[in-house]
Parts: structure tokens; C-alpha cells; sequence
């Protein structure tokens, strides 16, 4: 209470003090926390995502990769930090499977955040070392059945993308294979370069330039449609995977608590940065789809991340997999 004030102007006059501060924000470089490692592919959506919303927020924007337990730790310090727009949270499907698949998770992804803005869907790949010995994707799901006790298969950790399509994979084609969890694919695609893993299912925003310059072999793409920039990679579904699909879509979030005019600001950023001519060539380039603006919204974040987590949580429940 301000010594001397009645209630009700005291109160007027701190909404007033803090309606001035959001009214100036941003006036300092806003932060995007990636919840996995540098070079990877959360992180190439966010440096072009950061870039496109520079501009409309009058601002630099950086990126700050907290990696570790499948994107949980960078989520949680979001969670954590101040609220006051300076610090947000690029996330993607992993924020509707952790609940399920963390019995002690730090935060309720629906609860604890302001959600702003859903931003790109992005397909998967499914992609092995260079000297894999299959030369199509029936081939490959035979011989990781008939091989399934030799074989590592990589992820970047519990909740990550890559771990979701490992899961739904192994369970499609009935076969339990070793994973090896790292703390991003950016990690996971240096082994399978390095060919220390075999397999590895990860995002096109990772996965295009290295199976364009033939680095890798890869055999097929988790959307329903054959991705455009990948042409000659045949969907899962139409090599006889019924039902398999996967597209990880992403958005930002922050801390509970931060002011509206901050949260409008950063929405109205996001959707400017979704029209950017230079942060569409990027993504579609790299096979990622951009969200129509009048889904950057607030309200479209709430009950995509509402349906998506009543979409895995039974999926994930059923699978019988999770961390304490
Ligand atoms: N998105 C993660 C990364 O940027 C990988 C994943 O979720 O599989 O490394």
C-alpha cells in the first residue's frame, strides 16, 4: 500500500504504473528460450521466428537453448521466469505429451503460461546412417524387425518429437529397439552422421539439407502428403503403415502472469513475423507450414494444446511409458 493514499487510488494508480511499463515494452532484446540444443531443429525455427518478429517489436531478439529431459527443463524455466514479456517459450507438440509422460512435471502446460500463438507445423522423416543397408522404406521397416535387438534408434528424450514418432513407429511395425536419448537431434544427427546410431525420426527443419546432400539415408515422411520440398520421399502411410501420421506443430508461451499489453504485443509480433516474406521462404524450404494468422491467436493455441493433450495423453498412457 502507498503510505497515505486511500485503497481504491493507490490501486488505480499502480494499474496506471503498470499499464506505462507494458506500454513501453518492449524497450530491451526479448528472449527466446529453445528447450533443446543449438543447430537443431526447435532452434531453426525459433533464430528465423526471432528475426521475423525483431522488426514489429521494434527490438533484437535472442534465442537461449536450456536443453534437457525432452524440453522440459527449458519449459520449466519459463515457467519460472519473470513475467514481463521478456522471456518467452518456442515449444512444440511436446507440450501436450509431457503431462502424460512425466509423472512429476513442473508445470500444466494449459495453466501455467500465457499462451500466445501456434506458429509452424512441421512433418517428420525417418532417416538412418549413410551406409544403412535398406534401399526403400519397406525394406527398412524388414530389416529393423529382423535386426530390432542390434539397432539404436535416437531421440532427443522423453518428450521429444523424435521420441513420439520412435514410439509410434516401434509399436506399428511391433518392434522394441534400443534408444539412445540425447539433448537434441541437433546431438542425434552428428551420431547418426558419425554412424555411432542406425535410425533416427526427426523433423524436416533438421532432416532437408542433410538428405538433399545425400548425408543421410532417408526413407519416408510421417505426414499424410508427401512433403514438396521432399518429393521422392514416399509417406508412411502409403508404404503400408495404416494411420501414421504425426506433424509437430509449435508455438510460444509465457510466464503466467504477464501483463496483457505484453502478451497482445508479442501475439501482434508473431503474426506480423508470419507474413514476413523471408521467414516463409525459410520454413517452407524446409518443408515447415505456417500457421494462417487468425490461428496465431491466444484462443487457437488453448484448444489445439487442449485437444492434442487429450489426443497423446490415452496414447501414451496405453504405451506404458513414462519418467518418475
Ligand atoms: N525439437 C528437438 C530439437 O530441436 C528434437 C525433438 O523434439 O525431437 O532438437
Amino acid at each position: 500500500m502507498i503510505k497515505g493514499l486511500r485503497p481504491l487510488a493507490a490501486i488505480t494508480l499502480l494499474t496506471a504504473a503498470g499499464l506505462v511499463a507494458a506500454q513501453g515494452y518492449p524497450n530491451k532484446p526479448v528472449t527466446i528460450v529453445v528447450p533443446f540444443t543449438a543447430g537443431g531443429p526447435t532452434d531453426t525455427v525459433a533464430r528465423s521466428l526471432g528475426q521475423a518478429m525483431a522488426k514489429p517489436l521494434g527490438q533484437s531478439v535472442v534465442v537461449e537453448n536450456v536443453s534437457g529431459a525432452g524440453g522440459t527443463v527449458g519449459a520449466t524455466r519459463v515457467k519460472n521466469a519473470g513475467p514481463d514479456g521478456y522471456t518467452v517459450l518456442l515449444h512444440h507438440i511436446g507440450m501436450s505429451t509431457a503431462p502424460a509422460l512425466y509423472r512429476k512435471l513442473a508445470y500444466n502446460p494449459q495453466t501455467d503460461f500465457e499462451l500466445i500463438g501456434l506458429i509452424v507445423d512441421v512433418p517428420m522423416t525417418m532417416i538412418a546412417r549413410p551406409d544403412f543397408p535398406a534401399k526403400d522404406f519397406r525394406e527398412f521397416v524388414a530389416y529393423v524387425k529382423a535386426n530390432k535387438t542390434k539397432l539404436n534408434l535416437a531421440n532427443a528424450g522423453l518428450g521429444a518429437a523424435s521420441h513420439l514418432c520412435g514410439l509410434m513407429f516401434q509399436s506399428a511395425i511391433e518392434a522394441d529397439v534400443t534408444t539412445v536419448p540425447f539433448k537434441g537431434t541437433a546431438d542425434a544427427m552428428n551420431a547418426i552422421l558419425g554412424k555411432q546410431v542406425d535410425f533416427l525420426c526427426d523433423q524436416t527443419t533438421n532432416t532437408t539439407g542433410q538428405i538433399k546432400a545425400g548425408s543421410v539415408k532417408a526413407y519416408a515422411v510421417t505426414s499424410a502428403k508427401r512433403v514438396p520440398t521432399l518429393p521422392d520421399l514416399p509417406t508412411m502411410q502409403e508404404s503400408g503403415l495404416k494411420g501414421f501420421e504425426v506433424g509437430i506443430w509449435h508455438a510460444v508461451y509465457a510466464p503466467k502472469g504477464t501483463p496483457k499489453a505484453a502478451v497482445d504485443k508479442l501475439v501482434a509480433a508473431m503474426q506480423e513475423a508470419s507474413k514476413d516474406l523471408g521467414f516463409r521462404t525459410r520454413m517452407s524450404e524446409l518443408g515447415a507450414t505456417v500457421y494462417p494468422v487468425e490461428q496465431i491467436t491466444p484462443a487457437a493455441l488453448a484448444s489445439h494444446l487442449k485437444s492434442e493433450t487429450e489426443k497423446w495423453g490415452p496414447v501414451i498412457k496405453k504405451a506404458g511409458i513414462y519418467a518418475d
